[in-house]
């Protein structure tokens, strides 16, 4: 299994348009290390990555810029996409915005949630991936269980998924007009025939989340603080308010997760977030317990032939 991850960033973005922290005035000023970041999300293939077709996970407002800067996610046809299905973790913006940008007429198959998916046929825009039959081909995740992965017309893709519930919350357009569910954010486990592992958990208000027993595990990279939006004057929010586990402290993931023997890498990373600036304190700290911090970009082997990353 390879993956690449194609947005390393929490909603906003890094920079985010209305911020003007001390990260995003850096990286806008293109200060040494500090990396721009497209919003959450990654791209998983059974196959090479140029042959392969792939399942994206989530979709986010940049999809475009990802897909045109992905040489692997590029058309092998004059009429072509080698994306053959979605994976959506919530329905949160950040991650659902793409799907409305690929309407033009490539089938997908789209797996989500029932409570995910009673939210997106709310809106009137699903239409638009809907001009001809087998164009969005909607099937359900349920929790717990594996669901092989196949494209619009059933054709199997060689990967597996499992959901999991990451303590999560209902996207902020739902919240008092739906009843909460553990659908409504989930964790992803994918699996190949190679035996290959991926854990996908980049928004989780928890580190009670099954992720043992994985060769690799993306996680919820949002916030180094509790509160740090706090801290920085930007919000009254708490991390956990928007269903994010810290870094830091004694609960945080840092002090949970490092034990894992997996191949660590924080994602899903907020523009505050003082592991972005690459002579931080905070970024030492993470890499010295083992931990990446993803970059857009960044290319995962996982399984049998997996070369980089410590064990
Ligand atoms: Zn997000
Ligand atoms: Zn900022």
């Amino acid at each position: 299994m390879r993956a690449i991850v194609l947005g390393s960033a929490a909603g906003g973005g890094f920079p985010q348009w209305n911020c003007g922290c001390g990260n995003c005035v850096a990286v806008r000023k293109g200060r040494p290390g500090f990396e721009p970041r497209t919003q959450d999300s990654l791209a998983v293939t059974a196959g090479a990555l140029n042959t392969g077709t792939f399942a994206l996970v989530n979709a986010s407002p940049e999809i475009l810029l990802q897909i045109q800067r992905t040489r692997a996610l590029w058309p092998r046809a004059p009429r072509h996409s080698p994306i053959s299905a979605i994976v959506l973790t919530n329905g949160d913006m950040d991650h659902v915005l793409g799907l409305f940008s690929l309407r033009e007429s490539w089938p997908l198959a789209l797996y989500v949630t029932a409570s995910v998916r009673e939210g997106l046929e709310q809106s009137a825009f699903i239409r638009t991936l809907r001009r001809f039959e087998g164009q969005l081909v909607v099937r359900e995740l349920i929790l717990g269980e594996t669901t092989e992965l196949a494209d619009a017309s059933n054709e199997p893709m060689g990967l597996s998924v499992r959901a999991f519930p990451t303590a999560g919350k209902l996207p902020v357009h739902f919240v008092g007009k739906a009843t909460e569910s553990p659908e409504d954010s989930i964790g992803l486990s994918f699996t190949d025939n190679t035996g290959g592992s991926l854990a996908y958990a980049a928004a989780t208000a928890s580190a009670d989340v099954a992720l043992e027993g994985h060769d690799v595990v993306f996680f919820d990279g949002t916030f180094f603080r509790e509160d740090e939006l706090r801290r920085l004057g930007l919000s009254k929010s708490l991390a956990k308010d928007m269903a994010h586990i810290p870094i830091d402290g004694e609960n945080g993931s840092l002090a949970r997760l490092s034990k894992l023997g997996a191949r660590k890498i924080y994602t899903h990373i907020n523009n505050t977030n003082p592991i972005l600036a690459p002579d931080s304190d905070e970024r030492r700290a993470v890499e010295a317990a083992g931990w990446e911090v993803a970059y857009d970009g960044m290319e995962i082997t996982v399984g049998s032939s997996d070369v980089g990353g410590p064990k």
